[in-house]
């Protein structure tokens, strides 16, 4: 078969391996002029590593990632060092990453709200049955069962921070993925991301996959004589499609679409976000720490500062400190339309309060990464509103972020669904 891939993010690009392996004719379609989509990075000429635009990194449980590096022969190129995760309480940073130690944190003390956090947290950490927990929101359910203060001081920052207005609209099947699929270790790839797309795009290159750059596709249409249509400047036919874009860019792209699929595609819900990377001459955490957990009464003008460099060692960055200061947000919110020196202005403070020593002269570059589609939104009885991967019109198929359900999107699971949507097609 000719299939056309619109998307060269680590979905589509493991779509195409499958795709090729067996025996098929594959070109990739890629908006942006380099491969890797969300999981990107960039480089300065002095580091020998990227840096992700928007920070990334891998857990233990990350089988389909893992599985497909392994079937690429790199596992000798995945690094899985041990950086510290805090969580603040009383102006001071515990450590936060794993439930013994978040036993240990004080800021619950040690009655029965230790006991319920811990008994919670085992039972989602051991249960498989999802489903039921799709039928009640994260809030309705942890005030239940790990009790208003332990849901407050502990999940509620995390769910208030990653889904602003619709915190409370959130199942509780993503929060049980989510800790489900989550460990202590945290892995990246010699070089970064943005190396193990290159490499991977480049194999894919070497098998015959055709990867064009830089060019984006307006619409997919189905022709009754010659299949299926794409345009990217000029029309060209496929049997099949497979679009690895979010749900918005697919509905536009693909009119044709059923109304109750456009519609389902248009209701689902997701969040944008922010990321300031700065590069600094000094090191931000004195103690170390990689990843901040900040609770909003913390009073935090974002809600993830990352030391990327206390995970990754600045040596690979020409000495810099990098740091991340991110923030899930709304498309119209404010930061949005703000500049990298606007940014800075609102965010300096809060470095202060991490090291009281950070000055404006420890920063030596920022950049500043905005995408729409970030975070999709799970919302009640959530498994009903997943598009298929196969869609009304015969030979296109979808796969994206929104579907990975009830997963938590990560490249883990585009990695999956890319794989799943290879077998779907040939079957
Ligand atoms: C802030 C943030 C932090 C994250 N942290 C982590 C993490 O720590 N670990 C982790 O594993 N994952 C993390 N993720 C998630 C991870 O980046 C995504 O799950 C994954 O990259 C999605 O891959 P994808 O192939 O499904 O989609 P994408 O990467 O979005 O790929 C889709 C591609 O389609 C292209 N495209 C769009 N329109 C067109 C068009 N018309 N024509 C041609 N091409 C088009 C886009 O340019 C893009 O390259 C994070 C994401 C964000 C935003």
């Amino acid at each position: 078969m000719k299939i056309a891939i619109i998307g060269a993010g680590f979905g589509g690009m493991a779509a195409a391996f499958d795709l090729r392996n067996a025996g098929h004719e594959i070109v990739i379609f890629e908006a942006a002029d380099f491969v890797g989509g969300l999981a990107s990075g960039f480089k300065e000429p002095h580091w020998d590593w990227s840096v992700e635009k928007f920070y990334h990194h891998w857990f233990q449980s990350d089988k389909e990632m893992l599985g497909l590096i392994r079937d690429l022969g790199w596992e000798d190129k995945v690094l899985f060092p041990r950086p510290f995760t805090v969580l603040l309480h009383d102006g001071k940073w515990y450590p936060f990453d794993s439930l013994l130690k978040a036993l240990l944190f004080p800021g619950l003390g040690f009655g029965l709200n230790k006991i319920r956090f811990g008994l919670v947290g085992l039972y989602l950490r051991l249960t498989n049955n999802w489903k039921p927990l799709e039928r009640v929101t994260v809030d309705a359910w942890m005030r239940k069962w790990a009790g208003a203060e332990v849901y407050e001081k502990m999940w509620e920052p995390l769910v208030i921070g990653k889904f602003g207005p619709y915190y409370k609209d959130v199942n509780m099947a993503w929060m049980w993925a989510r800790l489900k699929a989550r460990t202590t270790r945290l892995g990246t790839f010699e070089g970064g991301f943005q190396n193990f797309a290159d490499l991977f795009a480049d194999r894919l290159r070497a098998m015959g996959v055709e990867i064009r750059l830089g060019v984006a596709v307006k619409f997919i249409k189905r022709d009754p004589a010659k299949g299926l249509l794409t345009d990217a400047g000029k029309i060209e036919s496929f049997d099949k499609v497979l679009v690895t874009t979010s749900p918005n860019l697919m509905s536009k792209m693909c009119p044709d679409l059923p109304e109750d699929y456009l519609k389902g595609l248009l209701e689902l819900k997701s969040m944008g976000a922010v990321v300031m990377v700065l590069s600094l001459k000094r090191k931000l955490s004195e103690q170390g720490y990689y990843w901040f957990n900040l609770p909003k009464s913390a009073d935090f003008p974002f809600l993830a500062l990352v030391e990327h460099t206390n995970f990754v060692p600045p040596e690979k960055f020409g000495g810099d400190h990098i740091l991340y200061a991110g923030d899930y947000l709304d498309a119209g919110h404010e930061y949005f339309s703000l500049s990298e020196t606007q940014l800075l202005e609102r965010f300096m403070p809060a470095f202060k309060k991490i090291n009281p020593q950070f000055g404006r002269d420890w920063v030596k570059k920022v950049w500043l990464f905005t995408t729409n589609y970030a975070q999709p939104v799970p919302l009640l009885n959530h498994s009903k509103n997943i598009p298929a991967i196969e869609t009304p019109v015969k030979g296109l198929y979808f796969a994206s972020m929104s579907q990975v359900y009830p997963w938590d999107r990560g490249t883990n699971f585009a990695v999956e669904i890319g794989r799943r949507a290879a077998r779907i097609m040939q079957g």
